[in-house]
């Protein structure tokens, strides 16, 4: 198979596996930089297989030299189709982290499932005992309620009133404007039903009850709360809704879990990043774009495994922890720094159709964007031809 970008709305439909493998690599290579520290022993990521989710588990997997187990929704090359980026991800973390004496799994199938948490607690049970660190790192645009069958869909819209945005196509370069509407009751519970907290605490609940939760055990979950230029679209919007509520669970079992296990249930506010999700939302590529350029500029700018090894080194297993008035882990203080908003904002304003390519920040977007499936690396031959049966043929993991 010959692999090429296909985008289509904004959204890669194809992935190479050598290009994955290298975005996997770079951040390996990168952790295997940086000073080891004392972490958690045994990590559970819910939704490892890319973007924050994956940079935690290499954090982890390399610097503090945990076990790993990953749930990830992914699919293997089928007939044309090249498998996504999360699949290749999954097998080229497998393959570069074998010579490491440590225990890593990948479980492949819809983590919002009862039946997925009791394979996970069973795995759990046989080989790694108790549980040190869950990190729920989902981002998903629909859940099914496996009891009942219905599938219910996340929207990214606004509240009450009509919010136009910007946003860059990737195909043609060209910053389009984009009118979100405002969305119904419905719309809001479902995006709150997908995105919210109530599958992480039942995944905290069923790992509760089977018993494999250690002492000191710590619970992790990513929200994002952003400025003024992406508030209507984001904090204000369906998606805050659902981080409100992700951030109100956190605190309800931040209590019980402190009583039970001298535990914790945290929330990370991250910084925002080119990631699949991102480029879904309105605003946010014009937004990270110039964000990324202040960043580069003022100094400050940490790459994605950077970002996650900061977070569990210095602020869930450090002394150097950020709290806002709401208990959040300000990871993020770096990008709502005043001088950094501020330039942003300014930036946002003098971007437009025939300067946007000049910006540094543009260009390390777009080019994280293509290199997060795969593509746009000078190493790699897209005119070669890929055995995908073959790369994929050695990769061990539980699909449910
Ligand atoms: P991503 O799309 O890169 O990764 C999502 C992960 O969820 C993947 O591993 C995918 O396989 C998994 N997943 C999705 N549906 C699943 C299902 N039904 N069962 C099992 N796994 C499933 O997303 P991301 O951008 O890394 O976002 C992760 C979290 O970080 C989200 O909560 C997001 O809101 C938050 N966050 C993102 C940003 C950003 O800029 N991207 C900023 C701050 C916080």
């Amino acid at each position: 198979m010959i692999i090429k970008p296909s985008i289509r709305n904004n959204l890669f439909t194809n992935s190479h596996p050598l290009g994955c493998e290298k975005n996997v690599l770079n951040q390996i290579e990168t952790m295997k930089k940086k000073p080891t520290f004392e972490g958690p022993k045994n990590v559970l990521i819910i939704g490892g297989s890319s973007g924050y989710g994956l940079a935690s588990r290499i954090s982890l997997a390399i610097a503090a030299n945990a076990n790993t187990i990953n749930v990830s929704f992914e699919s293997a090359p089928k007939g044309k189709r090249s498998g996504t980026a999360g699949f290749w991800n999954n097998v080229a973390f497998q393959k570069h982290i074998k010579n490491t004496k440590n225990k890593h799994k990948d479980f492949l199938g819809d983590a919002f499932s009862s039946e997925m948490k009791s394979h996970v607690i069973d795995y759990v049970n046989k080989e790694f005992g108790k549980i040190d660190l869950v990190i729920y790192s989902l981002a998903s645009g629909a859940r099914k309620n496996h009891e009942t069958g219905e599938v219910r869909y996340s929207s990214i819209k606004s509240l009450d009133k009509d919010v136009v945005g910007k946003t860059l196509d990737v195909i043609t370069n060209k910053i389009e404007e984009l009118t979100v509407t405002p969305a119904t009751e419905q719309e809001i519970k479902d995006t709150v039903y997908v995105m919210g907290g109530s599958d992480w605490k039942e995944w905290i609940k069923q790992l509760d009850d089977a018993n494999v939760l250690n002492n000191n055990f710590k619970t992790i979950a990513y929200t994002y709360i952003g400025g003024e230029t992406t508030k209507d679209i984001y904090r204000e919007g369906t998606l805050g809704k659902a981080k409100e509520d992700l951030e109100i669970t956190a605190k309800q079992m931040n209590n019980e879990l402190q009583e039970k296990y001298n535990g914790e249930a945290l929330i990370s506010s991250s910084k925002a990043v080119a990631t699949k999700a991102s480029i879904y939302i309105p605003q946010m590529p014009i937004y990270v774009a110039a964000l990324y350029d202040t960043m580069i500029k003022e100094n400050v700018f940490e790459s994605i495994v950077e970002h996650k090894y900061r977070l569990f080194k210095d602020m869930v297993y450090g002394n150097k922890r950020l709290l806002d008035s709401s208990n959040r882990i300000r990871l993020d203080h770096q990008e709502m720094d005043d001088n950094i908003q501020n330039k942003t904002k300014e930036l946002m304003y003098q971007i437009n159709d025939s300067n946007i390519h000049e910006y540094k920040g543009t260009q390390v977007f777009l080019e994280e964007l293509y290199n997060l499936n795969g593509f746009r690396y000078d190493e790699i031959d897209y005119d070669a031809e890929v055995n995908v049966k073959e790369l994929s043929a050695k990769y061990d993991h539980i699909r449910l």
